[in-house]
C-alpha cells in the first residue's frame, strides 16, 4: 500500500494523453459489467423501489388514525385494521429488502469477483520486465482497495442513488400535494445537507485512507521483523526494532484519533442541519395547525415525509464521492488491463527442434542503458550438456532468460531449430525448457505436488523416481508425512539444498528437451552434486542440459563450457581444453581449488 502512490503517480502520468480514452473505456467497462448481470439488477431494483413505495404508505395510515381520533370518528376495530395494515406493510418491506440486499449486493460482489479474475488473469500474462517496474505491494493495493471501490460504486452507489431519487420524488410530491408553501420552506436547509455530506465524505475518506496506510505500515514492519527474526537476534537489534515499531504504532493511533475528531466535528453538524428542517416544520407547520389550515394528522405525516427526505439528501452527497472513487479506481485498473504483454507470440506455428544458435547477441535490460551482454555467439546441437560459467554478474542468467524469452532478445540473434525465437509461439518455445532458477521457489503444497507441479498426470511412482534421481528420496521419506508433507510456513522448512533438489525434480517432471539449471546446485555439497549430474547425464540421453554455475567443479563434466566475463564470451571448450589454454577459466579453476582447500 505504501508504494500505491508510486504506481498511481506513474499511471497518472501515463493518463495525461490517454486519460479521456481510459475514462471512456472505464465507463464502457462499468456499463458492460452491470449489463452482464441485468436480470439480478432488475430484480434487486424492483425490490428497492418496492421498499420505497411501501414505506410511503405508513405516514398516510398514521395520518388517518390521528385525524379520526381528533375528530372522534375512530373505532377500536378500525384502529386495529390500520395497525394491521402497518404490520403487513412492514412484512412486505422486509421481503423487498431481502430481494435488494441479495440481488443488488450479490451482483456487486459478483462484479468484483469477475473484475478481480480478469485482473489476475491479465497480470499473469505480463512478463518479468513488467514486474521489474512494479512492486508486488502495489499490485496487491489494486487487487484490494481499487476493486472494493469499484464494488462500492457499482453496488452501494447505484443502490443509494436510485433509492434516494425514488424516495425524494415521491415524498416531495406527497408533501407538495398537502401544502406546497410549507414544502418549499422546510426543504430550504436540505441542499446544504447534500453539500456538507459531499465535503465531509471527502475529508473522512482521506483520513480513513491515512488510517489504512498507517495500519499497513505497522503490519509490514511487524512482518519484516518476524521474517528476519534470526538477523534481528544475531545483531541484538531488538531495541531499535521496538523503537521503529513504537513509531508506527503511534502513527496508527494518531491517524485513528484524527479520524475520530473528524467524525466528532462533522457528525453533529450534519445532524444539526437535518434538524433545521424539522424546526421550520414545527414553527411554520405548527402555526398552520393552530390556524386550522392543516390537520394534526397531516402535520404528523408531513414530519414523517420530511424525515424520509433527510436520508436521500445525505445519500446524494455520499453517492457523488462513491462514484468519483469508483471511477478513479476503475481508471487505475484499466491502465493495468490495457498494458499489453511486451513479449508477444510470433507468427510461426509448430514446435522447433531443440537446437540452439546464438548470433552476435547484444542485450541491454529495458529501462536501463548498460549493455550486459556483448556480442555472444555459439551453437548447441540437441543432446549433451552445456556448461556456462563466469563470475557473479557476468551475464549467465541473462543469457538463459533470453533463450526462453523471459526478456526479449533483439530479433535475428537467437534461433531454435533454425527459426528466430521471436517468430515462435511462446508456449511452443517455453515448452521445450525445464527451468530451475537461481532462487528456488516452492509453493505451500505437499512435496509430491511441488514436484508434479501443474500436472495431474504424473504418477506417484514417477515422482519418487525423480526424487531418487536428485538424491532426495530418503530425506523426503524421513519427513512426518513423507511425500505428503506440506512445505512452507504451515509445514516443514526445507534446507536450501533440499529446496534446490525438489526444484530440479519439478523441472524433470515435464521431461523437458532442454533442462536449465541456473546455479541450482549451489547449496548442495560437491559429492551429491556430482552424483546428481552423473544421473542427469545418464537419465537424459538425447536431451540437452544447460548447467550454469560459478563453481567450475559443477561444469567440469560438460561437453562444452562457455566462459563469460563481464558480458563477453571469453573462452569455450571442454574442461581439459580450457585448462590447457591456461586462460581465464584455468585461473578461475585454480582460485576455486585453493579456496576449497583453505
Ligand atoms: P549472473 O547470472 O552471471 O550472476 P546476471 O545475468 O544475473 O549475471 O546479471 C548480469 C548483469 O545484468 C548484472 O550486472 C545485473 O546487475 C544486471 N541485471 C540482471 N537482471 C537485471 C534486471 N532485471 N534489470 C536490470 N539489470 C539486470
Amino acid at each position: 500500500m505504501r508504494g500505491g502512490g508510486g504506481v498511481i503517480a506513474r499511471h497518472g502520468a501515463g493518463m495525461a494523453g490517454g486519460g479521456r480514452a481510459i475514462r471512456r473505456t472505464t465507463l464502457l467497462q462499468l456499463g458492460r459489467l452491470l449489463a452482464a448481470h441485468k436480470r439480478a439488477m432488475a430484480i434487486g431494483l424492483l425490490g428497492l423501489i418496492g421498499v420505497d413505495l411501501l414505506q410511503l404508505f405508513v405516514p398516510k395510515i398514521t395520518q388517518e388514525a390521528i385525524d379520526r381520533l381528533a375528530r372522534g370518528t375512530a373505532t377500536p376495530h378500525l384502529l386495529w385494521i390500520l395497525g394491521g395494515g402497518i404490520v403487513a406493510i412492514a412484512l412486505g418491506m422486509g421481503a423487498c429488502r431481502f430481494l435488494w440486499r441479495y440481488f443488488l449486493m450479490g451482483t456487486s460482489h459478483r462484479i468484483e469477483r469477475d473484475l478481480r479474475q480478469t485482473l489476475y488473469n491479465h497480470l499473469q500474462t505480463l512478463p518479468p520486465p513488467y514486474y521489474d517496474r512494479v512492486k508486488v505491494g502495489d499490485v496487491m493495493a489494486h487487487a484490494t482497495n481499487d476493486l472494493s471501490a469499484v464494488r462500492m460504486a457499482t453496488g452501494m452507489a447505484t443502490l443509494a442513488a436510485i433509492d434516494a431519487l425514488v424516495l425524494a420524488v415521491a415524498s416531495v410530491s406527497i408533501m407538495a400535494a398537502m401544502n406546497p408553501r410549507l414544502t418549499l420552506l422546510t426543504l430550504l436547509p436540505l441542499p446544504l445537507l447534500t453539500f456538507s455530506m459531499a465535503w465531509f465524505g471527502r475529508i473522512v475518506h482521506a483520513r480513513f485512507t491515512a488510517v489504512q496506510e498507517a495500519f499497513s505500515h505497522l503490519t509490514e514492519k511487524a512482518q519484516e521483523t518476524f521474517s528476519g527474526i534470526r538477523v534481528v537476534k544475531a545483531y541484538g537489534d531488538e531495541a531499535s526494532e521496538a523503537g521503529y515499531f513504537a513509531a508506527r504504532a503511534a502513527e496508527c493511533a494518531n491517524e485513528n484519533i484524527r479520524l475520530a475528531k473528524t467524525w466528532g466535528l462533522f457528525g453533529p453538524l450534519i445532524s444539526a442541519l437535518a434538524t433545521a428542517s424539522l424546526a421550520i416544520l414545527l414553527g411554520a407547520g405548527g402555526h398552520l395547525v393552530i390556524r386550522g389550515r392543516l390537520t394534526l394528522g397531516e402535520f404528523v405525516a408531513f414530519s414523517s415525509y420530511l424525515q424520509m427526505l433527510i436520508w436521500p439528501m445525505m445519500a446524494a452527497g455520499w453517492v457523488v464521492n462513491l462514484l468519483q472513487r469508483g471511477t478513479a479506481s476503475m481508471d487505475r485498473i484499466q491502465v493495468i488491463l490495457q498494458t499489453e504483454p511486451q513479449i508477444k507470440d510470433g507468427p510461426c506455428e509448430g514446435i522447433p527442434p531443440p537446437a540452439i544458435e546464438v548470433r552476435d547477441l547484444h542485450f541491454t535490460y529495458p529501462g536501463t542503458d548498460i549493455e550486459v551482454l556483448h556480442g555472444i555467439s555459439f551453437g548447441l546441437a540437441a543432446g549433451g550438456t552445456l556448461g556456462v560459467t563466469g563470475r557473479t554478474g557476468s551475464g549467465k542468467t541473462t543469457l538463459v532468460e533470453l533463450l526462453m524469452r523471459l526478456y526479449d532478445p533483439p530479433p535475428g540473434t537467437i534461433f531454435m531449430g533454425g527459426t528466430d525465437i521471436c517468430d515462435l509461439k511462446l508456449p511452443a518455445l517455453r515448452g521445450l525448457f525445464g527451468y530451475v532458477p537461481q532462487e528456488t521457489f516452492l509453493f505451500a503444497l505437499p512435496i509430491a505436488e511441488n514436484i508434479a507441479f501443474g500436472r495431474d498426470d504424473v504418477p506417484r511412482t514417477e515422482v519418487e523416481r525423480l526424487a531418487r534421481l536428485v538424491a532426495i528420496d530418503e530425506e523426503i521419506r524421513a519427513f512426518p508425512h513423507g511425500y505428503d508433507t506440506l512445505v512452507g510456513e504451515r509445514g516443514v522448512t526445507l534446507s536450501g539444498g533440499q529446496k534446490q533438489r525438489v526444484a530440479i525434480a519439478r523441472a524433470l517432471a515435464t521431461d523437458p528437451d532442454i533442462l536449465v539449471l541456473d546455479d541450482a546446485l549451489s547449496s548442495v555439497d560437491t559429492g551429491t552434486e556430482r552424483s546428481i549430474l552423473a544421473a542427469l547425464r545418464g537419465g537424459r540421453r538425447g536431451r540437452t542440459n544447460i548447467v550454469i554455475a560459478h563453481r567450475t567443479s559443477t561444469v567440469r563434466e560438460a561437453d562444452v563450457i562457455l566462459v563469460l566475463d563481464r558480458g563477453a564470451l571469453v573462452e569455450h571448450g571442454t574442461h581439459d581444453e580450457l585448462l590447457e589454454r591456461d586462460g581465464f577459466y584455468a585461473d578461475l579453476h585454480r582460485m576455486q581449488q585453493l579456496e576449497a582447500e583453505a
